[in-house]
């Protein structure tokens, strides 16, 4: 059986939540029973996202296969709880890349190559790939940015083609903004109307169009819509402003957008209906949700007490909530998915590591987190600032959990403070450093050297072989890990010795490349750094076992 195809394309603007719309149309999708798939498409000539800035496009999500993609494969992964692979992603530079290589190849026989058709051939040959690689009954294809604008266009046209070939086998959503003007006091569908009328004039008619309001729809503007865009009114669906993405999955469902999406399907075929069968029983899942999300609001609620404060300690350039919590956006769920489990509802706070390079005093406000984070990054900026906090949670036996570099900046604290390696450092930092306890590989420096930086550093799945009896070891349950990585630079095996002689375990190693992937410090609660990005892994019904401890023991501790 073929895979049917939605597409879901944005209306009016860009940041109303198109991926979590998909992932959510994909969540409900599942719990009717059906095999699910989803790509993104990027419109930038980036060949991946390795090489965006975290802050102005959100966080660089690393896939088991190693692929360097958008956040919203982490939004899928999430919701739909499975692994997205290389094929559930593209962008114009990759798909421009794969076609002039087949030029250069012959592979065109002779033609003259050209945008239109053979840049959406490519798309749909993409498209169709990730349908029966996954052998999914509806593969949902999210085109980032906003319809009308030039760079999407040829993904567009891709989905027109394929609706063209296959009418009966795919559909488009529209999620569409409607604003309520503070002066007017009402929403408003023009916007949404000329979104609509764009996206025909691009040979494409939406079959639904969410509407994503900061409150819900109300009936004469669903009517409105409805004349104007051409649908049917019961094909408008609500989609106001909520307090959980994760709530979204359950306010479809209540408008029954599932079984609207399967019985246009069905019924496609000369009118008469066309069963598409269902693979996989769905009930339980649909409840095991409903209890999630309704617990996270009883915790969201401001009558609980039960709260963990979690500060992630970082340099932090550019301000406000938005921005961070998009480059973070990982590491924040999986913090929250362990919390919940636990029962808390979680305090996250950011912290300017900065400051505690100009006022080390500053470092006792420290005290108040239950727990402390230093998440992945690049570069010197507020490093020092960063080992100083680390130096304090090991000193104050607060719960440290350090991801990628912070596992790095660890292990060089423990070098200088403990192990007394005066001036120790990353290469990365500095190069000439008489301790070079985080070095680069000898394989990263030829990428360097070439200047080879796209989708060429240490990325995607490796195997890590647990310490028995260690707390990584415990909370995995002693068995080797699969945990996915993004770095260039290792820790240094010349300083093993020194460093496990000072109270430094080595609870994780990959044996092939003898590697150090976790380091833990013993006569402490919790101190665990990683190499690895384990955030990747979260899921909203499982949490990854290592947030789980870190949260546990952050709970312990209290904070105050
Ligand atoms: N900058 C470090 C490296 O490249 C760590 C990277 C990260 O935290 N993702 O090795």
């Amino acid at each position: 059986m073929m895979s049917r195809y939605i597409f879901i394309v944005g209306g009016v603007m860009s940041g109303v939540g198109k991926g979590i719309a998909s992932s959510s149309i994909g969540k409900i999708l599942q719990d009717h029973g059906y095999k699910v798939a989803a790509i993104k498409i990027d419109p930038y000539i980036n060949v991946d996202a390795g090489t965006m800035n975290p802050v102005e496009h959100g966080e660089v999500f690393v896939t088991e296969d190693g692929l360097e993609s958008d956040q919203d494969l982490g939004n899928y992964e999430r919701f739909l709880d499975i692994d997205m692979y290389r094929f559930n992603y593209m962008t114009t530079g990759a798909v421009y890349e794969s076609v002039i290589h087949k030029e250069r190849n012959l592979e065109y026989g002779g033609k003259c190559v050209e945008v239109v058709p053979h840049i959406p051939e490519e798309v749909i040959s993409r498209i169709e790939l990730a349908g029966r690689k996954t052998k999914a009954d509806f593969t949902l294809i999210e085109i980032g940015g906003t319809v009308g604008e030039y760079q999407n266009m040829l993904f567009l046209e891709a989905a027109r083609m394929m609706k063209l070939k296959n009418p009966a086998g795919v559909m488009f959503v529209m999620v569409s903004y409607l604003p309520i003007p503070d002066k007017v006091g009402e929403m408003k569908t023009k916007p949404t109307q000329y979104a609509a009328r764009t996206l025909n004039t691009a040979g494409i008619q939406p079959d639904f169009i969410i509407a994503r309001s900061r409150k819900p729809i109300d009936e004469p503007r669903k009517k409105k819509i409805a004349v104007f865009c051409n649908i049917k009114e019961e094909d408008v669906i609500s989609a106001p402003d909520i307090e959980t993405i994760y709530e979204v999955p359950i306010n479809f469902e209540k408008q029954e957008l599932a079984g609207k999406i399967i019985k246009k399907f069905e019924k496609f075929k000369n009118g008469s209906r066309q069963k598409i069968k269902k693979p996989v029983k769905g009930k339980d899942r649909i409840l095991k949700w409903k209890n999630f999300v309704g617990k996270i609001k009883r915790l969201a609620d401001p009558s609980n007490k039960k709260t963990v404060n979690i500060g992630i300690v970082g340099k932090y350039f550019a301000t406000g909530k938005f921005v961070l919590s998009d480059s973070y956006i990982s590491v924040i769920e999986a913090i929250k998915h362990a919390a919940w489990e636990s029962g808390y509802s979680p305090n996250i706070e950011w912290i300017d590591s900065e400051q505690y390079e100009k006022d080390p005093k500053k470092l006792k406000e420290l005290k108040r987190y239950g727990g402390l984070i230093v998440p992945g990054g690049f570069g010197s900026r507020g490093v020092e600032g960063k080992i100083k906090a680390i130096g304090f949670a090991r000193k104050e036996k607060i719960p440290y959990f350090g991801l990628c570099y912070g596992m790095q900046l660890a292990v060089i604290e423990t070098a200088r403070n403990l192990a007394r390696l005066k001036g120790a450092n990353s290469t990365e930092i500095d190069a000439n450093t008489e301790y070079p306890v985080i070095h680069i590989s000898e394989d990263q420096k030829i990428n360097i050297k070439n200047q080879r930086y796209g989708g060429s550093m240490r990325l995607g799945a490796y195997p890590c072989e647990l310490k028995k009896g260690s707390i990584s070891g415990k909370a995995y349950g002693d068995k080797t890990i699969l945990e996915r990585h993004r770095h260039r630079y290792e820790f240094n095996n010349e300083f093993r010795d020194k460093l496990e002689k000072v109270g430094m375990t080595v609870a994780g190693v990959n044996r092939e490349r003898d590697l150090v992937e976790i380091v833990e410090l013993k006569d402490h609660p919790f101190f665990v750094g990683v190499q690895f990005h384990p955030e990747f892994k979260s899921r909203p019904l499982s949490p990854h076992p290592l947030f789980r401890e870190f949260i546990k023991s952050a709970i312990k501790n209290g904070g105050n």
